[in-house]
């Protein structure tokens, strides 16, 4: 007997997946049928954990459909049929060369890019790409200050400063310790019967962070080369995890994380969120924002509206543009 059904895939490693018919965690192993292709998608998975998947499995006459993943196992997997149109994802180029991209995670209801004010310092016009990412493929975001117990002393002007550019630009940002535990329910809270994804440069406490939200987690990600993909470097699989207080987590590796994706130079400032509130009483359009007369965005930096750091990320940015391509 063929059941049909829909799930969401929460493991990906080369052709095998998991799948889990969320919010259920009722995991069951799946394959490809063929080759599924999404239409002008250049990425080198078709499939990526967060997909949501219609799917047939095999299962012997008169098994209920809550039942299933207790009869399909890697010898009778489920077969992955299509791939439902995706609500956002969040990609990595393969290379800064390659038009390649490999998606990291798709439908997630938000992002959480961990960082630290000090140890490791943190490097703003890193944090900006990441938030200008996320921005670009539609990903809510929340910025978590990891190591608070460290710093929240001794670097006490950094901390508002912080608070004051990113809330300002209108981020969230939570203060926590994995160490202490102090935040730590308020991030539970936030990540409750949501997909998130976890980002953060390595040697932040992501790791630590997601033992302290669930201590029954062991975070892992693992690199794989992969000898499809020209060049010198690596895939990583991606995985999702349940929390036990509620919702589920994508986990990704340091800094490869996430790759700034292709804008053109009038497109950036889309992506400052507190710079498009403004923009649009530039006098010229498009604008760039550096050398126009009458620009809204620099009278904004001037008059201490914008913050000049986001500022300065965004010229850096517009700098950079154009060098890949
Ligand atoms: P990851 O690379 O981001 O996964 O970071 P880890 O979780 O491996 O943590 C890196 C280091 O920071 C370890 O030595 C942790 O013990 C330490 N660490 C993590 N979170 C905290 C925290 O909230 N406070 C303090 N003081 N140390 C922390
Ligand atoms: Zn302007």
């Amino acid at each position: 007997m063929i059941i049909k059904g829909q799930a969401t895939v929460v493991k990906h490693t080369g052709s095998h997946y998991l799948l889990s018919r969320l919010p259920e965690w009722d995991m069951f192993p799946a394959v490809l049928r063929g080759k599924i292709r999404l239409k002008g998608s250049t990425a080198t998975n078709p499939v990526a954990v967060g997909d949501v998947v219609n799917f047939e499995a095999e299962v012997p006459e008169g098994v209920a459909e809550q039942e299933l993943a207790a009869y399909v196992t890697s010898e009778n997997t489920a077969v992955i049929t299509s791939v439902e149109p995706r609500r956002n994802y969040i990609i990595r180029k393969s290379t800064n060369l390659s038009r390649q991209s490999h998606i990291i995670a798709a439908n997630l209801d938000r992002a959480f890019i961990i960082a630290t004010i000090d140890y490791p310092e943190i490097k703003l016009p890193f944090l900006d790409r990441l938030l200008v990412t996320c921005e670009v493929y539609n990903v809510p975001v929340t910025i978590v200050l990891n190591k608070v117990d460290l710093y929240r002393e001794s670097h006490k002007e950094m901390l508002e400063a912080f608070h004051e550019i990113y809330e300002g630009a209108g981020y969230t940002v939570l203060e926590v310790s994995a160490l202490t535990g102090d935040g730590v329910e308020e991030l539970r809270e936030a990540c409750r019967g949501h997909v998130s994804l976890f980002s953060g440069v390595s040697g932040v406490g992501k790791s630590s962070l997601i033992k302290a939200l669930d201590p029954s987690l062991e975070p892992k990600v693992g690199e794989i080369s992969d000898v499809h993909l020209q060049g010198k470097h690596t895939t990583t699989f991606y995985e999702m995890y349940s929390l036990t207080s509620g919702g589920f987590i994508v986990d990704t590796p340091g800094l490869r994380g996430f790759g700034l994706v292709d804008l053109k130079k009038e497109e950036i400032a889309l992506y400052f969120p507190e710079m498009l509130k403004v923009a649009q009483d530039c006098r010229f359009t498009p604008c760039t924002h550096t050398h126009e007369p009458g620009c809204a965005v620099k009278e904004a930096v001037e008059a201490g509206e914008i913050s000049y750091d986001r500022y300065s990320s965004y010229l850096g940015m517009l700098d950079e543009e154009g060098k890949y391509r």
